[in-house]
């Protein structure tokens, strides 16, 4: 599992460190601008939304002024990518700054996650910036286990003010001027506890205006440290439920599934506003380092009303449209401000970059600290070569796919013909044990000239057989650094592309 890498004992905290594990090339830069102290973090996460959803992305449907201004104040990746193209195990890959498969977190659990949770030895990022001297606050969506030892106040955060599943109800939906879609599933969402600390708590503000609140109160607080704030949405995910507030801004829109979901999203564009605000009330906008993105890709269930653009597939699939997503990086004290970054970064890569401006000396075996890059793009040193990463991969059970700088990989299995049960979200129904990693019915394999396409709209496998072994045998040696999920795969659909069918495992 940790084949080239040392594990060792670093302030506290059990942490990988590897020798060759990165093969990322340094950059030239200069050292940043020195700060004197280490800035506030947060992280703001948002839950599905589309990397066209946003302004500054290119939406226009959807007006996001904050999140935009953010980026005016920062940096914009336009090639970020989360490790997966669901929830749970993407969230795994971010909150321990390496891929979820070396801690065997590849799959959402997927209802099992009242009893199972992500492994507890890896540290996580509220974990490291804690011994790195921060206070650590998380308000939102853990999605990484219930029972206690997975509990967001055992992983490092020192409070905690959120709910622990994959979504949970927003708001009455008998509420005054409230809309919602999918009354099928309210009943189900309206059972997930809110909690404050670990005591269930009843609350009756829209929860994306609650979370918002609470994290406006952690800033305001009067830290004697640093403070890191994982403020992890559970917007745009559905249930699709929206306030009066947010759907005055998008009457014009017919569509009612798209009329709620950008309501939703102007409801955290107005939380991440007021973020901003309480930090610039407080005189810390400018030494606080803020993170915005989101965990994957907008869902295709929602028929449209949501955007990916202009990329291909959705949430579950390991097309751009699943796993690139948004990512605006500002602390207007060190960081550049009104840039572009265009080569391909991960969201793992936030834990060597807080680390880095925290002062920790952890690192991981998957993780670039981003920021000499960002200062050497300041510098339009172009002429450089030097990228955070020469490969990316991904891998959930038999599906796998990697990308370099110009050509992405993916593989999937066909789908198996005799299959035809799906659940009431359209999703298969397993097998006892779960599914089965081979593949029975062989496995479709794809190559796309991200440079030329995109939009993945060509397969060029045929083309380029000496491409697509040199791309498997890069994918199979990582794949040798890995462990057994922890949990089997339950979690299925079908997809249509290229004229065949295959099964998505997620
Ligand atoms: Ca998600």
């Amino acid at each position: 599992m940790w084949n080239r890498c040392r594990i060792f004992i670093l302030m506290g905290i059990l942490t990988a460190g590897c020798t060759g594990s990165v093969h990322q090339q340094s950059p030239t830069s200069t050292a940043p601008p020195a700060v004197k102290n280490p800035p506030n973090i947060i992280l703001i996460l948002a839950d599905d939304l589309g990397i066209g959803d946003t302004g500054r992305y290119g939406s226009e449907v959807i007006r996001t002024p904050h999140i935009d201004r953010l980026a005016n104040r920062g940096v914009l990746f336009s090639q970020a990518y989360v490790s997966h193209p669901v929830c749970s195990p993407s969230r795994a890959g971010l909150m321990t700054g390496q891929y979820q498969q070396r801690h065997g977190w590849e799959f959402n659990p997927a209802g099992r996650d009242a009893a199972q949770g992500m492994a507890t030895d890896p540290p996580t990022l509220a974990n490291m910036l804690q011994a790195a001297g921060y206070a650590t606050g998380m308000v939102g969506k853990w999605h990484l286990g219930q029972q206690n030892p997975h509990h967001p106040l055992n992983r490092g955060f020192e409070s905690f003010f959120g709910v622990l599943h994959g979504g949970a109800l927003f708001i009455d939906p008998n509420a005054a001027g409230v809309e919602s879609m999918g009354s099928d599933n309210l009943a189900g969402y309206a059972r997930v506890p809110i909690y404050r600390q670990q005591r269930r708590v009843t609350e009756a503000q829209y929860l994306t205006d609650a979370f918002t609140r609470e994290a406006v109160q952690f800033i305001q607080q009067q830290h004697a440290r640093p403070f890191f704030l994982y403020l992890s949405h559970t917007t745009p995910h559905t249930p699709l439920q929206a306030t009066a507030k947010y759907l005055d801004r998008y009457r014009h829109i017919e569509d009612k599934a798209t009329r709620i979901y950008a309501a939703m999203v102007a409801s955290l564009d107005d939380s991440v506003g007021a973020v901003v605000q309480a930090l610039r009330d407080g005189g810390q906008l400018d030494n606080t380092l803020i993170v915005f993105s989101s965990d994957n890709g907008c869902a295709g269930y929602l028929n449209g009303a949501c955007s990916n653009a202009p990329f291909a597939g959705f949430k579950r699939y390991h097309q751009e449209g699943g796993i690139r997503v948004p990512l605006i990086v500002s602390w207007p004290q060190a960081l550049p401000m009104h840039r572009r970054f265009e080569a391909p970064v991960s969201l793992l890569d936030l834990w060597a970059t807080f680390a880095a401006a925290a002062k920790s000396t952890s690192r991981t075996p998957d993780s670039v600290n981003l920021l000499p890059y960002l200062h050497q793009e300041a510098q339009q040193e172009t002429q450089s070569s030097a990228v955070p990463h020469d490969y990316l991969y991904w891998r959930s059970g038999p599906t796998i796919a990697i990308r370099d700088a110009r050509w992405k990989l993916i593989r999937y299995n066909r789908w198996p013909q005799e299959l035809a049960d799906n659940d009431s979200a359209g999703r298969l129904l397993p097998p006892e044990g779960g599914w089965p990693s081979g593949s029975p019915h062989g496995q479709l394999t794809l190559l796309y000239d991200l440079q030329q396409d995109p939009g993945e709209t060509r397969n060029l496998a045929n083309q380029h057989p000496a491409v697509v072994q040199r791309l498997l045998q890069r994918h199979l040696q990582w794949s040798t650094s890995l462990t057994s999920p922890l949990l089997p795969a339950i979690r299925s659909s079908r997809a249509s592309m290229h004229g065949e069918t295959v099964q998505l495992l997620f």
